[in-house]
């Protein structure tokens, strides 16, 4: 099952997706969000639309895109969970998961236009996988106990500042995390039994020349892995968004120019979606 939210920011509709067909979910839910995500979503959607009493859309197509998920309580990030990226950060492969946090502030919709910061000469894309969480995480005792906390999969753009994460950061990577927008998320929610979560391809451009290109098989640390160990030091709570990590080919790893005003960056992983964002001046944004 795929579920979406269309319409302008603050106001979205929650809907789910057949075929290019949106259908209204508000007899059922206010919104994708934890309330929704912990009770049964597939389930209670299901029998809303075996009973008629989803509407269809007619203007879908017309309306903005926004955030699969509303506003998660946390966003968790892994860093540096692709060996081939951690090679062209310049950094070993990790041994345990590094993880760092992004603002629930940042997560915006798939196409909205992407604020650069002030003073930022080293804004970056980062093609991502994201786990949306269905079920109260903690202490989880082992890897195998993860599918049942996970609601579904996003595609994220983990956009970051590397002069903030890196120069400026005191050592702490979430200062170029966490500027307004920097979370492009969706376009769709995708429930697991339709996602083979460690055999997806992802990918990014910048103004349609090919970035990114790797697949979700190369993680360091899978996605039960990566939702095990976390549970462990942070209680996860339904419709959080965990981040499991990009891999290379970001201007980071020197090959690429950092993004500048005009500049259109796309993501997407197969079967999950596609992003397009453009990257805007922060004195347009004022
Ligand atoms: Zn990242």
């Amino acid at each position: 099952m795929k579920f979406a939210r269309l319409g302008d920011p603050g106001n979205e509709v929650p809907v789910v997706l057949d075929g290019d067909r949106a259908f209204d979910l508000r007899s059922v839910t206010s919104d994708v969000d934890g309330e929704f995500l912990a009770n049964d979503p597939v389930g209670r959607t299901q029998a809303a639309w075996d009973a008629g009493a989803l509407p269809e859309i007619e203007d879908a197509s017309s309306l903005r895109i926004g955030s699969p998920i509303a506003r998660p309580s946390a966003v968790v990030c892994i860093g540096q969970n692709y060996a081939a990226h951690a090679r062209e950060s310049g950094a070993e492969p990790p041994t345990v998961p590094i993880m760092f946090l992004k603002t629930p502030n940042t997560v915006v919709g798939p196409n909205d236009a992407v604020t650069i910061p002030r003073g930022s000469e080293k804004t970056d894309w980062e093609v991502e996988l994201g786990v949306v969480i269905g079920a109260r995480a903690a202490y989880l005792d082992s890897p195998a106990d993860a599918a049942a906390h996970i609601a579904g999969f996003v595609v994220a753009n983990d956009v970051s500042e590397r002069a903030f994460q890196m120069e400026v950061s005191g050592g702490q990577w979430s200062k170029g995390k966490i500027a307004f927008g920097f979370n492009p998320t969706g376009p769709w929610l995708v429930t697991p039994d339709e996602v083979d979560v460690q055999n997806l391809r992802l990918r990014s451009w910048v103004g349609g020349e090919p970035r990114q290109d790797s697949n979700t098989n190369d993680m360091i640390f899978d996605v039960a892995t990566i939702v095990h160990h976390l549970s462990q030091y942070v209680t996860l709570e339904p419709g959080d968004l965990i981040l499991t990590g990009t891999p290379q080919g970001v201007a980071f790893g020197g090959k690429f120019p950092y993004l500048k005003a005009g500049d259109v960056v796309e993501v997407e992983i197969e079967g999950l979606g596609h992003q397009r964002q453009e990257f805007t001046a922060w004195e347009a944004a004022r």
